[in-house]
């Protein structure tokens, strides 16, 4: 009898160490198939990670999301593509190297291996034959090979730049890695301006597109698709050149009644107001305010003050909300639409590189120009009236609305505002002083970095020809190995002299080498391409396959990717396309962004000491438990608070389950069950028999089987859409309840042991993309046959998941009164019936009258009583 038998211990250390050694000595359980395979295809990805040299939590997480997908989809007898990789450049290696005394590419390489053994002791099913790794050459060639096609496209271009400086890492970074002012890995540390020649992909001749395009990716969260349509920019409005009135002849232009013809062109989005522009503002870096200052030290000095002020706001990251200070420079501008004579100023909070880095100011219709003109006395003028004069606060400026009629407007009185903005810009455009103008908030991707660990830039300069190519067939332009790291300005290769020093390759004569090596966002914008022919050595990738895995059928990875990588990557596919290389024009249909793992309230860092290490919790609980708690213990897209009682409990649980088989599992004989994969890959039909009843059904047997079939549908449910995963795993739990309660019947044999068999088969399946090395060795016990990751998924009967019967809400006049119990199916006479045979129904209209009945078949019965 089982119950003397003893049980065997839930080893999960033992049965993972199994398992893993039958799993890495099988390269292809995880393999993708070819395009011929007959299967659809599902390419899932995970952000890859960048070698640390430690998995930590989120990783954890984020891969345990990605590998259970990967599993199912396996299940639903797709071919699927399920790489991994390692996103190996960038600063930390440097660091290390000063500390260590280590080269960063064995520190790297090290980090690459320990952390290979961590996903695999964590029994991810990667197809590691498709493994990349961006620092070395067989990957980085195609950067610089990608950088000489945009070069030759004019995608390409080197310019002066003020730039970001983060002295901790003592190179440039890009806007996107500035957060807050300060460096976005050094969180304490100020981002200083600085002027610098600089590499840049001309981002921007996509912005319309990657703002256009945003609207097709209805399988990106909100969430991303906004903070990406916000970066982007976008601005709709009209450029109009004011003219500098002529004080002084500086012999800058062409004297014409009195004004030089001089522009200062302005971007405002309302031009319908410009009536009401009592000044035009400058940038305190503005060309003009130079020539403005040229004869005038003291406003030279408080605008040199201003630029000051601006850095430093700039530098504290408060841009937005830079105060309203500015100078008076003393001239005047004039409206080209009226002739009418307005004060030049110098303002704080204008921008150079926003816009035109000139502005109207229209203190009767702008919050800010309203303060500004208060502050320092300028007029304030009314030129829009409400279209509704009733309306609160019509009579007060400043006034900001778009609907309204233009007033004090000349020959424009009476337009509305959109007349009007479309009206003022034909004019300008007419006049030869204007246009209509989309002006765009992002900016040209700056890539140079003076750093070592990076792709090597492949360029040299000639001092006869200039900029020259690096030829393709001299690519690789390679590393480096011997190479002292240091913490000064600079880049380290330009003290390699072996490294700079070439020869042209147009005259042969003496050149350098550029130093400046690609920011790592290069290397990830393209990475899920080569995976699917990693080992092509001729080209990036080979176009036949990108046309059969493109566009990612599922990516995963943190929320604070949304903008960076993210638009890198959806930037990159475009180029890719308009090279002809592929047909897609962005990279991935569906984008999951999964929360945060924090602990105590805060996101684990080494700075908080709440850190906790995923090898710690194998070590203690094993891999599934790990896996399963990171699935478990919140939603996916929801911030995970880390409990160790948690992983504790999810362990129970797997022992549970372990001894549930080992309790009525192996008396079985093999079950002949086994379910054929039909050839479109879809899953057969077949199955469902062996998940019948037998002829003459306990009631145990009919309750257990519907348990059975509802947890199916609920997890097949799940992962075709709401990936609730910590539901999916809470209802296996249940149909885990509901076994262990019927122990004594099960043992006594009132279900057939086939049909207990098949239903522990079944566990075994809905735990294999949760718990992969628990499912494996339960399903190798219960016979069966091949990998239980490439068994079909089990197919849930719905008759079979109804319940016997349901309840339902009895109302009356709007009030719930009671809730009765009906077979389900009944139809619309038992269940009103039922409704009113019962006592508290009965007692409730005794001595009225029912004027109604209103039965909702399944769902309510609403009765009206007099
Ligand atoms: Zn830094
Ligand atoms: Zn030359």
């Amino acid at each position: 009898m089982a119950d003397e038998k003893e049980q065997l211990r839930y080893d999960p250390a033992a049965i993972e160490s199994k398992w893993r050694q039958r799993w890495e000595a099988d390269p292809a359980l995880y393999a993708a198939e070819g395009p011929d395979c007959g299967k659809p295809k599902y390419y899932v990805l995970e952000m890859l990670p960048y070698p640390s040299g430690q998995l930590h939590m989120g990783h954890v997480r984020n891969y345990s999301i990605g590998d259970a997908l990967a599993r199912y989809m396996w299940m639903r007898g797709y071919n699927v593509m399920h790489p991994m990789g390692w996103d190996a450049f960038g600063l930390p290696a440097e660091n290390a190297a000063l500390k260590n005394n280590t080269p960063p590419r064995e520190w790297t390489l090290a980090n690459i291996a320990a952390m290979k053994r961590q996903f695999n002791r964590l029994g991810m099913a990667f197809d590691w034959s498709t493994e990349v790794t961006t620092c070395l050459p067989d990957y980085y060639r195609w950067n610089q090979w990608f950088f000489l096609r945009m070069y030759e496209k004019g995608l390409v271009y080197r310019k002066k730049s003020k730039v970001n400086w983060c002295p901790e890492c003592a190179t440039v970074l890009a806007n996107e890695q500035v957060i807050d002012g300060c460096c976005w890995r050094h969180e304490d540390t100020k981002v200083e301006l600085r002027d610098l020649e600089q590499w840049f992909f001309r981002i921007t001749a996509y912005a319309q597109e990657l703002l256009d395009d945003l609207a097709k990716l209805n399988g990106w969260p909100d969430k991303v698709r906004t903070m990406q349509r916000n970066w982007i920019g976008r601005s709709e409005g009209t450029e109009v050149d004011f003219f500098l009135e002529e004080k002084v002849d500086q012999g800058t232009g062409n004297r014409e009644q009195g004004i030089v013809k001089l522009r200062i062109r302005v971007f405002t989005t309302r031009v319908d107001t410009i009536f009401g522009a009592t000044s035009v503002q400058l940038a305190p870096e503005h060309p003009v305010v130079m020539l403005l200052t040229a004869d005038n030290p003291e406003l030279r000095l408080e605008v040199d003050r201003l630029i000051d002020e601006q850095k430093k706001a700039r530098e504290a990251g408060d841009v937005g909300a830079i105060d309203k200070h500015g100078v008076d420079t003393g001239h005047f501008a004039i409206n080209p639409y009226n002739g009418e004579r307005v004060p030049i100023w110098v303002a704080k909070y204008v921008l150079l590189d926003y816009g035109t880095g000139a502005i109207m100011s229209v203190p009767g219709h702008d919050e800010r120009d309203f303060e500004f003109a208060t502050k320092y006395g300028i007029a304030i003028r009314r030129v829009i009236a409400p279209v509704d004069a009733a309306v609160e606060g019509a009579d007060k400026l400043p006034l900001i609305t778009e609907d309204g009629v233009l007033v004090n407007s000349g020959e424009y009185d009476g337009l509305t505002c959109a007349e009007a903005q479309k009206k003022l810009q034909e004019v300008a455009s007419r006049g030869g002083f204007g246009e209509a103008k989309v002006i765009f908030r992002l900016k040209d991707w700056g890539v140079s970095r003076q750093r070592y660990w990076g792709t090597p830039i492949p360029m040299i300069n000639c001092p006869n020809d200039g900029l020259v190519q690096v030829p393709d067939e001299q690519l690789p332009v390679l590393l480096p190995e011997k190479i002292e790291i240091t913490q000064q300005g600079g880049s380290p290769l330009g003290r390699v002299p072996e490294f700079v020093n070439v020869k042209c390759p147009k005259c042969g004569g003496p050149a350098r080498r550029e130093t400046d090596t690609m920011d790592t966002f290069v290397d990830s914008s393209w990475y899920f391409y080569r995976y699917i022919d990693a080992k092509n050595d001729k080209a990036p990738f080979d176009s036949a396959k990108a046309a059969y895995w493109f566009p990612i059928d599922q990516y995963i990875g943190g929320v604070e990717h949304a903008i960076l990588h993210l638009i890198y990557s959806r930037f990159w596919t475009k180029v890719m396309r308009d090279l002809g290389m592929i047909t897609n024009s962005e990279p991935v249909e569906r984008q999951f962004s999964q929360g945060m793992v924090i602990k105590d309230g805060f996101k684990m860092s080494k700075n908080r000491g709440n850190v906790v290490s995923p090898d710690d919790m194998v070590a203690r609980y094993g891999a599934d438990s790990t896996r399963l708690y990171s699935l478990f213990a919140a939603p996916p897209d929801r911030d995970l608070d880390w409990q160790e009682d948690g992983v504790a409990g999810v362990s129970r649980f797997l022992a549970r389950v372990w001894r549930l088989a080992d309790a009525h599992g192996t008396s079985v004989d093999s079950h002949p069950s086994s379910t054929e994969r039909s050839k479109d890959g879809a899953p057969s039909s077949s199955q469902i028999e062996t998940s019948s009843p037998s002829g003459n059904a306990s009631p145990i047997e009919k309750k257990l089987l519907r348990k059975m079939h509802q947890t199916i549908a609920k997890i097949t449910k799940d992962f075709e859409g709401r990936w609730h995963f910590n539901t999916c795993i809470a209802a296996i739990m249940e149909y885990v309840n509901e076994l262990q309660a019927a122990d004594a019947q099960l043992k006594a044999g009132d279900v057939p042991a086939p049909v207990v068999h098949e239903m522990l088969r079944n566990l075994a399946l809905l735990l294999a993309p949760f718990a992969p090395y628990l499912a494996a060795e339960l399903w190798e016990q219960l016979g069966g046959d091949g990998a239980i990751n490439r068994h079909s998924w089990p197919v849930s009967d719905p008759e079979l998941a109804q319940e016997d019967e349901i309840e339902i809400p009895v109302q009356i006049n709007g009030k719930l009164i009671t809730v009765v119990k009906v077979p389900a199916g009944s139809d619309v006479k038992s269940i009103e019936a039922a409704a009113l045979a019962d006592e508290k129904v009965q007692s409730r209209i005794a001595g009225k009258t029912v004027v109604k009945v209103i039965v909702v078949p399944g769902r309510a019965v609403n009765l009206v009583v007099k």
